[in-house]
């Protein structure tokens, strides 16, 4: 098993920008995920299945719900601490990072900002602690990249809804215990929904064959007639806005996480580049070598540079989802390029096990994928500096 060895690159002294409890949050994510996570972290992937043995020890480094404040069980963290906490994940496993985006993002982010005062009491502080977990039905077979258009509905029946309808490629989905689901109300209005495991009507089929995002969990949502208690309805919130917003905190969240997938393969490349020698010298040595980890680092920097800034905005309660779009889009596309390049720099071993290269570099094809395709944010970036909207 090979020792995860990763000190963290700051090539511009971001870190004199960090308080100390950042700092301590970072060490406490880091050494837990290089004692927990990084000795398993391969074989997961390789056999597909999420070590959920691990969702006490997320709960503990404050990985689900950071930023949710401590009357509803949440660390009360800032979205720096958010933004450092995603990194430290994805660092070693983009699928680890979606688990924990989802619990905190996707299920109590819309419960903590559109649920009743009974709902938060009742979900949050079990799914901050990781006793209960939750996951996010947007998309639809159907309804990827314009959710807009989904036909999930419910209809009222007394003190009830019953919701029919169908989810896919959802994360977390085969074990989760409630979901956050949007499905449209009589009026067509989108509304935020929590079903739970066990009512009626309601499975969780696991979704298989995926080369990407293995060591995470990712299935279907069927709902057959479900009945659903209307007091389970998220009432504070309805229109595609909603399920949008929670949205926009994932994607800051993977902005972040992206960096950490691209520090790895940074840091992996950079080791073999001085310990492996080609004609009598270490290949790091090569210019051509220095070039790809040259264009690495730098690209690694202004993405951090970016996405600090990003996450100043999003305390100040500033940032906007255009800002969010950019920033996941950015820096999803440079993890995938410097996972390229650093793979090839470890040549045939670049593609094994031995380097968590591959793995990252399959993983981020989906993190390109979900939570808003590359071209989708192309656009949302279009449509904000033009004004013109090119999805109409
Ligand atoms: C591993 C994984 C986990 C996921 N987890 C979740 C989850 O937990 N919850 C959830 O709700 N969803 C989840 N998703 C779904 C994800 O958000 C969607 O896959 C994504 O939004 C894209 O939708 P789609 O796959 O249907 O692609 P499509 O929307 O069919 O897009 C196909 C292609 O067409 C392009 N395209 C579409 N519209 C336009 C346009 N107007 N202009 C130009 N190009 C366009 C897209 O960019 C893309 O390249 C997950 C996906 C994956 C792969």
């Amino acid at each position: 098993m090979r020792t995860d060895l990763y000190q963290g690159h700051d090539y511009y002294l971001l870190d004199e920008l960090l308080t100390e409890e950042h700092k301590l949050i970072r060490e406490t994510a880091r050494e837990w995920v290089k004692k927990e996570v990084s000795p398993i972290i391969e074989e997961a992937a390789e056999k597909c299945v999420f070590p959920r043995h691990l969702l006490p020890g997320l709960g503990e480094i404050g990985a689900f719900g950071p930023y949710i404040p401590a009357e509803y069980g949440g660390p009360g963290l800032d979205q720096i601490s958010y933004g450092i906490i995603m990194q430290e994940l994805e660092r070693c496993d983009s699928g680890l990072r979606s688990t924990a985006s989802v619990q905190s993002s996707l299920v109590m982010y819309p419960i903590w900002r559109y649920g009743t005062e009974e709902q938060k009491q009742k979900y949050l502080p079990k799914l901050a602690t990781g006793e209960m977990m939750g996951c996010f039905g947007l998309t639809e077979p159907d309804h990827g990249s314009n959710p807009g258009g989904m036909t999930t509905n419910f209809k009222e029946d007394g003190d009830d809804v019953i919701l029919n309808g169908a989810k896919m490629w959802i994360s977390n989905a085969p074990f989760a215990d409630i979901a956050v689901v949007w499905a449209k109300n009589e009026a067509g209005r989108i509304q935020g929904i929590v079903v739970e495991r066990g009512m009626e009507g309601f499975s969780t089929p696991t979704m298989h064959g995926k080369w990407s995002l293995r060591a995470s969990d990712t299935g279907e949502l069927i709902f057959d007639n479900v009945r659903v208690p209307k007091a389970n309805i998220l009432p504070g919130r309805d229109g595609l806005g909603a399920p949008l917003s929670c949205l926009d905190s994932a994607r800051y969240g993977i902005a972040w996480g992206a960096i950490g997938a691209a520090l790895d393969c940074y840091d992996t490349a950079l080791r073999y580049s001085k310990e492996r020698t080609q004609f009598d010298r270490p290949i790091g040595q090569f210019q051509l070598q220095q070039k790809k980890l040259a264009e690495m680092i730098t690209e690694i920097t202004k993405a951090q540079v970016l996405t600090f800034r990003l996450g100043q905005l999003r305390d100040e309660g500033k940032a906007t989802s255009a800002q969010i779009s950019m920033a996941k889009r950015n820096n999803v596309d440079m993890a995938l390029t410097v996972a390229r390049d650093a793979r090839q720099m470890l040549g045939g071993m670049g593609i094994t096990g031995e380097y968590p290269i591959m793995r990252h570099m399959m993983n981020l094809e989906s993190v390109v994928t979900y939570e808003g395709t590359h071209d989708i944010h192309l656009l949302i970036t279009g449509l904000d500096v033009t004004g013109l909207n090119a999805f109409v």
